[in-house]
């Protein structure tokens, strides 16, 4: 197959893991007899630097001449979010690439493999088999509604709006019961329906829609008691969706319970289907791990690239349904940790460290 892929590496350990992403994909095209190609664009502050803007029109530009987007990360240091480079640098990108793209809903697995469940912070028997897919919707909800703050009596008020509409919770859930379909058949809708007007919608909606879908077994469940079960009994979820706010903290709780986010992909999913580069319909995504720039460990070599390479995965398997190849990675990341392989995040005391670039090629030895 023959592709075009947009590659933003950005910042901090974004070009370093983004490296090993590329090569993994090159290791993938003669392996598999595929011709992918990458096309790299500037975004966050090298694109400040060069343009003056954290995400320049001639990178969006770029992106809408290939089939996908792979991410790596961007933005300075904590310590340093308020100097004209590094100010709103992760808004201006991830906010424009979402609303540009129409990337209107995030998958995220969170998956324990047999044999990693020492990466988890829980014990190994409460974490055994945990293989769970959250869709947060990404573009409406209290995120993007209005938003204010005002005097009331000389007394400083703030307020926002969580606002969607049947049409946006539909898009969403027809994503997750699709997923499910091809998973364990179980869907949970997470919300608070037992307060909030939009989680009652989304669960009419959800009604609805679950017609189509006879197959699949749907439930709900409140989002403080989905945080509770997703530490007790995460073996116990199998797809979950939600909306944009609970998505996001469930899916940081869900990273934090898998053990490092350096392990954690997503991919952002684009209402637009069709290939800008010729050949079969392809679904425009947005792939990118779930951890920042980690700007504290950048440039020496030891982050962890395997969310960026199961980031690479996820875009061969929802833009081009490549799902051979993209479970062909997910097994040499897995069969190089089994040969104790592992980056200075995921070692255990006494075990060997290797380098992000090491690490690399132990997963292209495994892959060939
Ligand atoms: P972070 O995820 O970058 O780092 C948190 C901690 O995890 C750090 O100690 C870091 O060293 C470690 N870490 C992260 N990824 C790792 C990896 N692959 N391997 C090993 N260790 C890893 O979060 P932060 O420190 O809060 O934010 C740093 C910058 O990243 C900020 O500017 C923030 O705005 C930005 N950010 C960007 C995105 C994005 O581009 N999508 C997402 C989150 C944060």
């Amino acid at each position: 197959m023959r592709g075009t892929i947009a590659v933003l590496a950005g910042d901090g350990i974004g070009p370093e893991i983004m490296a090993s992403a590329v090569r993994i994909l090159d290791a993938v095209n003669a392996k598999f007899g595929h011709t992918f190609e990458t096309k790299e664009g500037v975004t966050g502050g090298v694109a400040y630097d060069k343009f003056g803007v954290h995400l320049p029109a001639e990178t969006v530009e770029m992106c809408k001449k290939a089939d996908a987007i792979l991410f790596g990360a961007v933005g300075g240091p904590v310590s340093d979010q308020e100097s004209t480079r590094w100010k709103d640098a992760e808004k201006n990108v991830i906010l424009g690439l979402r609303e540009k793209f129409n990337l209107f809903a995030n998958l995220r697995p969170l998956k324990v493999w047999q044999g990693t469940e020492s990466f988890s912070p829980l014990k190994p028997d409460l974490i055994a088999g945990m293989d769970v897919l959250i869709v947060r919707e990404l573009i409406a909800g209290i995120y993007f509604g209005p938003m204010r703050r005002y005097e009331v009596d000389g007394e400083i008020t703030a307020e926002e709006t969580s606002r969607y509409t049947w049409k946006e919770i539909a898009s969403v859930v027809r994503i997750a019961f699709v997923a499910a379909q091809k998973r364990r058949k179980k869907l949970t809708i997470v919300d608070k329906a037992n307060v909030l007007e939009t989680s009652r919608l989304w669960r009419d909606v959800t009604r609805f829609i679950h017609a189509e879908f006879p197959d699949i077994a749907m439930d709900f469940m409140f989002v403080d008691n989905a945080a509770q079960q997703l530490v007790r009994s995460p073996a116990s979820f199998d797809v979950i969706a939600t909306d944009n706010m609970f998505g996001d903290i469930l899916s940081d709780l869900g990273g934090a319970v898998v053990g490092s986010l350096g392990l954690v992909p997503s991919a952002s999913i684009s209402a637009k289907v069709g290939s800008a580069s010729g050949g079969n319909a392809r679904r425009f995504g947005l792939y990118e791990p779930a951890h920042g720039s980690a700007p504290d460990i950048a440039g020496k070599n030891i982050a962890n690239p395997t969310a960026q390479i199961l980031s690479l995965a996820m875009l061969l398997r929802y833009t081009y349904d490549l799902d051979k190849e993209a479970q062909a990675i997910e097994e040499a990341v897995l069969s190089a940790w089994k040969a104790g392989k592992k980056t200075k995040d995921l070692a255990a005391k006494g075990e060997e460290i290797l380098s992000t670039d090491d690490f690399t090629s132990c997963v292209i030895e495994q892959l060939q």
